[in-house]
């Protein structure tokens, strides 16, 4: 039997603020990444559609980076019509078997869960994840205690609800136009469709007030190990005009002699990166062999460790460069080396530091035959 193509459908359409306001949740970073971005990940590379809020183009491309979704669309006036448009999006394209409805302010989806929901859809129209309610539930009435709610057959639920695809859309298209849902599993009862529940997970909860961002952030950072990496290059001094440091160009009676720009100060910082996360070096991601990094700007070298960086789920928090010279003088251009680097690695600029040093005219540097720097990076990447 072929595999059942899955489709996935991320709604982020809720403004969750005025213009000018806040940034809505599903924008907005946890442990360095937008809470959809998590969403997006989770469904690890299904082919995913967003439906999106109009005007939120600016914000999704921020969140997203280099993340691609098979399409974007613009959302309704309510979660119902935005869902509508997304299927219908997903139909034009030629439709799937399957479809997960997920919302993107539920940024962590176990993989397991997915997992339950698929197996569902072999018998059933539609699956939903739930789990039970715990707490005692009791009508209030003027802030005055009523009756308790028997919790008994009670459940909270979640999302991504599952769903054949043909059917949800059928189901959507059918929705009588006078009432809204509260979400896609009442959709699909309404048109007779059967769907089961199945086991959700606490990860899963919506994130809905700040303080749930700020528990979701500490539980992620809780998740994270701190490691440190070091970086230490040399060049030597040939005929020229200027240096480049830290991706500046510093006037100086000689240059630096190397296959690429000869960034002393970047190719310290980028070993130092790629060394805390224990991935090689500068020159195994860029050997001198190639004639491609032949006069190369090093910004793209310190660019591509950040991203691996990222790409490991990871975050970097601290870099403290030294450049070790008797001359040129570093002091005039530390700040702007130091917002050089905040740049290129995407970070606050407080978290950079550039330091120089002599070495009292001993040694290689100490004779002006060349420069030296050593650089410190810390990064906390999942355990
Ligand atoms: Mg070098």
């Amino acid at each position: 039997m072929t595999q059942p193509r899955l489709a996935a459908l991320i709604v982020a359409g809720g403004s969750g603020s005025r213009a000018g306001g806040p940034l809505p949740k599903q924008y907005r970073p946890v442990g360095g990444m937008a809470v959809i971005a998590h969403a997006f990940d989770a469904l690890n590379g299904l082919p995913t559609w967003i439906v999106a809020g109009a005007g939120h183009d600016a914000m999704l491309a921020d969140a997203l980076g280099d993340r691609a979704p098979v399409g974007r669309v613009i959302g309704g006036a309510t979660r119902r019509l935005s869902v509508r448009a997304g299927l219908e999006a997903i139909a034009a394209a030629g439709g799937a078997d399957q479809v997960l409805i997920h919302d993107a302010a539920r940024p962590f989806l176990p993989a397991a869960v997915i997992e339950r929901l698929t197996t569902a859809l072999v018998s059933n129209d539609g699956a939903v994840p739930v789990l039970p309610v715990v707490d005692t539930m009791v009508r209030t009435e003027g802030g005055l205690f009523g009756d308790v709610v028997p919790r008994e057959g009670l459940v909270r639920v979640q999302t991504p609800q599952a769903f054949r695809f043909a059917a949800i859309l059928a189901a959507h298209r059918g929705w009588r136009q006078d009432a809204e849902p509260t979400d896609d599993a009442q959709v699909a009862r309404a048109a007779g469709l059967r769907v089961v529940a199945v086991q959700g997970d606490a990860m899963l909860d919506k994130l809905t007030h700040d303080a749930d961002l700020a528990a979701a952030e500490a539980r992620l950072g809780a998740a994270l190990v701190s490691r440190t990496g070091s970086g230490f290059d040399v060049h030597v001094f040939e005929p020229g005009d200027h240096v480049m440091l830290c991706g500046l160009r510093i006037p100086h009676d000689a240059g630096l002699k190397g296959h690429s720009d000869a960034d002393v100060g970047l190719h310290a910082i980028t070993d130092a990166v790629l060394g805390a996360i224990g991935d090689g070096d500068i020159g195994s991601h860029f050997p001198p062999s190639d004639p491609r990094w032949r006069g190369e700007e090093s910004g793209q070298f310190l660019r591509h460790a950040a991203g691996l960086v990222r790409a490991a789920g990871g975050v970097i928090d601290h870099v403290d460069c030294t450049i070790i010279c008797e001359a040129p003088r570093i002091g005039p251009h530390r700040d702007a080396m130091r917002a050089r680097v905040a740049d290129l690695l995407e970070m606050p600029v407080t978290r950079i530091s550039i330091k120089a040093t002599t070495t009292e005219r001993l040694g290689f540097t100490g004779r002006g035959e060349g420069m030296a720097a050593q650089a410190i990076a810390t990064v906390r990447t999942p355990a």
